[in-house]
């Protein structure tokens, strides 16, 4: 398997975390691997990829209200397109996880999920996902 993966995401709001675990895993069935590693990408600069937990939607409430007291939207930035403070939160955040591949699904722990977070929104976004097998 050598192709990169690649779907879109639209983000509703400024700062989001959306759920793409379900996406990803897609992928990784129609690519046909059994085992390996999965790569996922976030070719942008104000959005980003983590891993947290995707049961109490109260995580990803309380996750972003506190991202916004760490990196606040206004704090006298200098950067003219006005999202310096996106720009920060998605390189804490990091653009790429990889993921390990057992038995065909995704080895992830119970809670967690693979959250694609917007902190520019919204917009329309891409994900690329590269499956290595091995
Ligand atoms: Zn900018």
């Amino acid at each position: 398997m050598s192709s990169v993966y690649t779907f879109g995401v639209r983000t509703g709001q400024a700062s989001a975390m959306i759920d793409i675990t379900s996406k990803v895993q897609d992928i990784i069935e129609d690519s046909g691997v059994k085992n390996g590693i999965c790569i996922v990408f976030i070719p942008h600069t104000t959005a980003a990829v983590t891993i947290n937990e995707n049961a109490d939607p109260d995580v990803v409430r309380d996750f972003l209200m506190e991202m916004n007291k760490i990196v606040p939207f206004s704090d006298g930035y200098r950067h003219m397109e006005g999202n310096s403070a996106a720009h920060i939160k998605s390189s804490m955040m990091g653009f790429s996880e990889t993921i390990i591949i057992e038995d065909g699904r995704l080895l992830l722990g119970t809670w967690q999920g693979i959250y694609f977070t917007e902190f520019d929104g919204p917009r329309i976004r891409k994900v690329h996902v590269k499956i290595i097998e091995g």
